[in-house]
């Protein structure tokens, strides 16, 4: 098989496996959103991967997103291909992360969200393309698991600040993302996964304004997190294929 015929086939075996698990839970899987994460891999396997009906991809650092970005500019035509930083966001990285991608899923913090707000609002980052003033898509990571390795919001100081956030004007807060702990078994990500979507559950039924969108789930648990509501899945390895050691 070319390259590209690949990439077309992994695609569809991604697609069966998210039917398959939206199935089980009685879910529809047309709601699913894969974004192909692509942290390692080269800006031509990427168009591959574009070229195969991979719609959204995801960078977990904004340095590498930027390094891409030129070649990358022919994906931006008429039916652009979307960006999602799925990694943590610097502060002093804000505003280019504005330019440079389509979604924020990192949001961990009430003055990060603060940030992100008035670079939008004080028309300060240039949207390249994009010329119209936009509201940020974001999402707001927790920590469901209480992992002092992982980043995102305590799940009691989101509930604190989620108000505030939510009347940040040039926010649009789609809804929220967690990144499990590292397990041995997919099974043993779903205690993860359930408690990220009752804490939507529980924080919308108190802030309607907040997203229904839950990005969880990843190349070795992503049928388990479809089972327990993700919306979004962040999958590098089952579509690029391992990556250099520490990538
Ligand atoms: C790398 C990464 C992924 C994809 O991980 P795979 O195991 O390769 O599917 C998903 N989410 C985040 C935040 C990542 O950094």
């Amino acid at each position: 098989m070319t390259h590209d015929a690949q990439l077309a086939a992994t695609r569809a075996a991604v697609l069966d496996r998210i039917a398959g698990a939206a199935s089980r839970a009685g879910r529809d899987p047309g709601v699913v959103e894969i974004v192909a994460v692509t942290k390692t891999v080269a800006a031509e396997r990427i168009r591959a991967a574009a070229a195969a009906g991979f719609a959204s991809f995801g960078e977990n650092r904004v340095q590498e997103r930027q390094a891409k970005a030129t070649d990358l500019a022919d994906l931006a035509g008429p039916d652009p291909v979307k960006w999602h930083l799925v990694g943590p966001l610097q502060s002093n990285k804000a505003r280019r992360a504005i330019e440079l991608f389509d979604v924020i899923q990192t949001v961990d913090s009430l003055d990060l969200a603060g940030r992100l707000d008035r670079i939008v609002g004080a028309g300060g980052a240039d949207g390249g393309a994009r010329s119209e003033p936009r509201r940020v898509r974001v999402l707001l990571q927790a920590n469901v698991d209480d992992d002092p390795a992982k980043s995102g919001f305590d799940p009691e100081a989101l509930a604190r600040d989620l108000g505030a956030i939510l009347d940040l004007p040039n926010l649009a807060v789609e809804g929220l993302m967690t990144v499990g702990r590292q397990v041995d078994s997919p099974e043993a990500a779903r205690p993860t996964f359930s408690a990220l979507r009752h804490l939507s559950e529980r924080l919308r039924a108190r802030e309607p304004r907040l997203g229904p969108a839950l990005s969880m789930g990843m190349t070795d648990d992503f049928d388990v997190a479809v089972e327990e509501g993700a919306t979004i899945v962040r999958i590098g390895r089952a579509i690029f294929g391992a990556r250099p050691h520490g990538g």
